[in-house]
């Protein structure tokens, strides 16, 4: 059997391995097919894309957008997620990488980002944890090229290089993590206008690891489902890192049962996740029924045009 990784990080935002690399890594472990999906940039996927050619894996140019989980549209009438808890990540799958909406989009979570990250630095240093954003900004800048994606992973690198956390992990649960004292929200796009930029761009509209939303129950979890479908969500990853078996199937039914696409992948981070390339054993056959459903949509809005 042949597999596929269509979650993934590279330098671009906030993984460790150079978009090229990822292609080597793909090949060593066997996958026929991988999607990068950096977070908030497609500044990766040309290297990425290049080095995928050479080594014949085939190769879906990604994004990962963080959404607004908090929509009033999303909020369920029965027992619900927390405000502060719960995460809304829309993969786009196929997307053209240059598209003009999707980098000014792009360009506005950046600037959101350079908006949240002093404000964290801020609430650490109120917590003892005194490091400062040129340490953090140059910990990023190693990584990623200049491409300035600066995200609460480099800022647990830099915690842990200070000896204030064990792990990556470890400043997560202890400062980082939702809910933890120095979190701090960043501006989110309400999902039904990532959704409706990842169509723009071409794209295929996935919802990130469904496990993430933390919906309260069966009845909520198919009320979000409903609303973001509603909204031309395309499909929903079923196989993530974050899956138990019981959750993949439980995805999987759901997905079925509103007529979403399957997808799958590793979530990918490098050193700074204990993820292993290519771990989700992703079938092939998933990567082929996607990239099926964005031709048949491509030439849908082609004859639109
Ligand atoms: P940000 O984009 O700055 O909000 O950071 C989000 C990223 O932090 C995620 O994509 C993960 O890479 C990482 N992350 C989130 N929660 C954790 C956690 N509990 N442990 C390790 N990494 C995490
Ligand atoms: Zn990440
Ligand atoms: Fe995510
Ligand atoms: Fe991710």
């Amino acid at each position: 059997m042949t597999y596929c990784d269509l979650h993934m990080h590279s330098t671009a935002s906030d993984g460790t391995d150079a978009p090229a690399a990822l292609a080597g890594l793909a090949a060593d472990a066997g996958l026929g097919a991988i999607a990068l999906t950096d977070h908030d940039t497609t500044a990766g996927l040309e290297a990425c894309a290049a080095a995928c050619r050479a080594r014949g894996i085939a190769f879906c140019p990604g994004i990962e957008i963080s959404a607004d989980r908090h929509a009033p549209q999303l909020a369920h009438p029965g027992p619900s997620v927390e405000p502060g808890r719960g995460a809304l990540h829309i993969l786009g799958l196929f997307i053209r990488a240059d598209d003009p909406d999707l980098l000014e989009i792009a360009r506005q979570l950046v600037a959101a980002r350079d908006e949240r990250n002093p404000r964290i630095i801020a609430k650490l240093h109120d917590l003892g944890v005194r490091l400062t954003l040129e340490e953090v900004q140059a910990a990023a800048a190693e990584q990623t090229q200049g491409h300035r994606i600066i995200g609460r992973p480099h800022i647990a690198q830099v915690m842990v290089r200070k000896g204030y956390a064990k792990t990556i992990q470890d400043a997560f649960s202890r400062y980082l993590g939702s809910g933890k004292p120095a979190y701090v929200r960043k501006d989110r796009l309400p999902p039904a206008e990532a959704i409706t930029a990842i169509h723009k761009a071409g794209g295929l509209a996935i919802l990130a690891h469904p496990i993430q939303l933390r919906c309260a129950d069966a009845d909520d979890l198919a009320y979000v489902l409903t609303r973001l479908k509603d909204a031309g969500l395309d499909g929903m990853e079923v196989l993530h890192c974050e899956h138990t078996p019981a959750d993949a199937q439980r995805f999987a039914a759901a997905a079925r049962q509103l007529g979403l696409l399957a997808s799958g992948g590793s979530d990918y981070h490098g050193a700074n996740k204990t993820v292993i390339l290519g771990s989700q054993h992703v079938p092939i056959s998933i990567f082929e029924d996607l990239q099926r459903a964005w031709r048949a949509q491509s030439n849908i809005s082609q004859a639109r045009d």
